[in-house]
């Protein structure tokens, strides 16, 4: 049996306790949460700072932790893509292995305890089977040609059978880069299991040019792929309003980095299903774009956020704590518990796991977070 104490601690589904105390069994099962007055101090472990429930990264792509510090910052996502495309493959499968061992002790160490991680391939398997840590992969799928939605479907299915793996779910990548009838498919098939999905959206102002007009860097990015699009016609939407009716209705739905989305959009969101989630990867949108959304808009929305890092990719760490003080740099009227929140028990909902993890309940499991001189560290 565990007995500490620090400064304060949040316990996020109720208020802060100065001074509060945690009662944990061997396993880190939550026994009792209590303040220090009860106690002869003598009987605690009493940290400097605070504790929060372990983290829960939202959104993170860790077979790409190979290409921590290849890309050049704020080139904007198509030429984001172009580089991560071209330097993807062009390293040996040990040094993949090693890269997402690393990753994966980076976030155990960070305090993070359970991922929603983006597969594209098999090579994140062995280190998930592991069980350090608690993984739902989401098995992108790309396809933006609506001819070929049932084929890019199929390898979907293909690839989720190699995985082995259990809480795996299927997403469509980017509303760009996948026709609305495969997201359909996708949508469908996850409904049907009551599975958590994902997407990215409105990264880029490209993104947005695309579907209004036809225009921005996607033509030419395109054009250079071979990737005949003479089909498409500009919607004269948003792109997350030319494809949110395909989206889920009524299954938990994560919506990553918004970062040009407009209030409509977020309504639209909102509307479309109750279930929907945003997803801040801060960090992330300054490396590629050097632009944060308007989380002061986010926050009036009514929907749950949650953080997540991204890869390393785009990213100089896997660290959701360093994920806070981003936005709390120019966000700085969000509390802190807020934004505990945002780590810990949205994310927990999102992935269905919150019976266990995000919050400090008695019975729950959700590992325990030190927080001090501006660090973060796991000390359950
Ligand atoms: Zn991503």
């Amino acid at each position: 049996m565990k007995k500490i104490s620090a400064d304060i601690v949040y316990p996020i589904t109720s208020s802060p306790i100065k001074n509060g105390v945690l009662i944990l069994d061997d396993d880190g099962k939550i026994l009792e949460i209590s303040t220090r007055e009860k106690f002869d101090e003598a009987e605690l472990e009493i940290f400097q700072g605070a504790l929060c429930p372990g983290f829960v990264n939202a959104h993170c792509h860790v077979e790409l932790s190979h290409l921590k510090n290849k890309i050049a910052q704020h080139t904007g996502l198509v030429g984001f893509i172009q580089s991560l495309m071209g330097q993807r493959f062009a390293f040996s499968t040990e040094e993949r292995l090693q890269a997402i061992a690393d990753a994966e002790q980076e976030m155990i160490a960070t305090g993070i305890v359970a991922v929603g991680d983006i597969s594209n391939e098999t090579i994140s398997i062995e280190q998930k089977k592991k069980g350090n840590l608690f993984y739902h992969t989401f098995i992108e799928t790309i396809g933006l040609q609506p001819l070929i939605a049932q084929k890019k479907f199929d390898e979907a299915m293909e690839l989720s059978k190699q995985f082995v793996i259990s809480n795996l779910s299927i997403a469509p990548h980017a509303p760009y880069s996948t026709s609305v009838s495969l997201i359909q498919l996708i949508s469908d098939f996850n409904q049907k299991n009551n599975s958590p999905t994902t997407i990215h959206n409105q990264e880029t102002e490209d993104e947005e040019l695309f579907f209004k007009n036809k225009s921005g860097a996607f033509l030419d990015f395109y054009k250079n792929l071979g990737l005949d699009i003479s089909y498409f016609n500009a919607t004269k939407k948003t792109s997350l309003q030319s494809v949110i009716e395909a989206m889920p209705v009524h299954s938990n739905t994560l919506y990553v980095h918004n970062t040009f989305g407009y209030p409509s959009d977020l309504q639209a969101i909102a509307q479309h299903n109750k279930k929907s989630f945003l997803c801040a990867c801060p960090q992330a949108n300054l490396f590629i774009e050097n632009k944060l959304p308007d989380y002061n808009l986010w926050s009036e929305s009514g929907l749950k956020i949650c953080i997540g890092t991204d890869s390393l990719a785009s990213n100089s760490c896997l660290n959701i704590y360093e994920e806070i003080k981003t936005i709390q740099q120019k966000f700085n009227h969000l509390s802190l518990e807020t934004l505990l929140k945002w780590a810990t028990l949205n994310g927990a909902e999102f992935l269905g796991i919150e019976k266990t993890y995000g919050s400090f309940e008695i019975g729950k499991n959700p590992g325990v977070v030190l927080i001090n001189n501006e660090t973060s560290g796991s000390l359950i």
